[in-house]
C-alpha cells in the first residue's frame, strides 16, 4: 500500500461505511467534513470526470491522497438518467423523494422495460494535480421494483431488484451488498491495482 492514510471526497455517511468497510484496516480513511463542508460543483458529465473533479478538490483542502466515489442510477427506459443527477434527482428533497419520482416516472413501464444498472467511478489521486489519477469503474444490473422493499443500504436501494438474491438490495445484508454492489466491484478493481 503506497499510503496510510488517505481522505474520501464524500459526505454522504452511506458510501463512507461501505467503502471503509470493503478498505478494511489497510487504510485509515478520513472524512473531507474533517478539512471542509463546502462540496465542489460537480460540472462533469460524466461519473468518472467528477469523481476526478471531486477527488482533487479533497487533496487540495486536506493535503492527502483522496479517493472519490461518483456513483448513481443508470435507468434503460429513461435513457441512462437520473446518472450523474441521481442525487438531486428531486431537487436536493432527499432519497424517499429521489425514489418517490422514480416510481412515478415510471409508473406504466412495464417490468421488461424496467432495466437498470447502478454506476460507480472511483477516482485516486496522490495530490492535487496528479497527472496520473487510479480510475476504476463498477455496474451492477438490476430492475427497478413498482414499491419500495426494505430497510437496509440507502438511496434507491429499496427500488433496486437484484434478480441473483430475488430481494431488492434494502433487503441484503451489508456484508452482502458490499460484494456484489458496483461499488464492491470499482473498489476490487482499484484495491488490485494499489495491491491490497
Ligand atoms: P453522488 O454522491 O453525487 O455520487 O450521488 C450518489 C447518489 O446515487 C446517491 O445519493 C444515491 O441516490 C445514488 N446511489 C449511489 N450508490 C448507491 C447505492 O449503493 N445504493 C442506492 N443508491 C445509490
Amino acid at each position: 500500500m503506497p499510503f496510510s492514510e488517505l481522505v474520501l471526497a464524500s459526505h454522504n455517511a452511506g458510501k463512507l461505511k461501505e467503502l471503509q468497510a470493503m478498505l478494511g484496516d489497510a487504510v485509515r480513511v478520513r472524512s473531507i467534513g474533517e478539512f471542509s463542508s463546502i462540496e465542489p460543483e460537480e460540472t462533469g458529465l460524466s461519473f468518472v470526470e467528477n469523481a476526478i473533479l471531486k477527488a482533487r478538490n479533497a487533496a487540495r483542502l486536506s493535503g492527502l491522497p483522496a479517493l472519490a466515489d461518483d456513483s448513481g442510477l443508470a435507468v434503460d427506459f429513461l435513457g441512462g438518467a437520473p446518472g450523474i443527477y441521481s442525487a438531486r434527482y428531486a431537487d436536493g428533497q432527499g432519497d424517499a423523494a429521489n425514489n418517490a419520482k422514480l416510481l412515478q416516472v415510471l409508473k406504466d413501464v412495464p417490468d421488461a422495460q424496467r432495466g437498470a444498472q447502478f454506476v460507480c467511478a472511483l477516482a485516486l489521486v496522490r495530490h492535487a494535480d496528479d497527472p496520473l489519477p487510479i480510475l476504476c469503474e463498477g455496474l451492477w444490473h438490476g430492475s427497478i421494483l413498482h414499491a419500495p422493499r426494505g430497510e437496509q443500504g440507502f438511496g434507491y436501494d429499496p427500488l433496486f431488484w437484484v434478480a441473483e438474491r430475488n430481494c431488492s438490495s434494502a433487503e441484503l445484508p451489508a456484508a452482502e451488498k458490499n460484494q456484489l454492489s458496483h461499488r464492491a466491484r470499482a473498489m476490487a478493481q482499484l484495491k488490485q491495482r494499489l495491491g491490497i
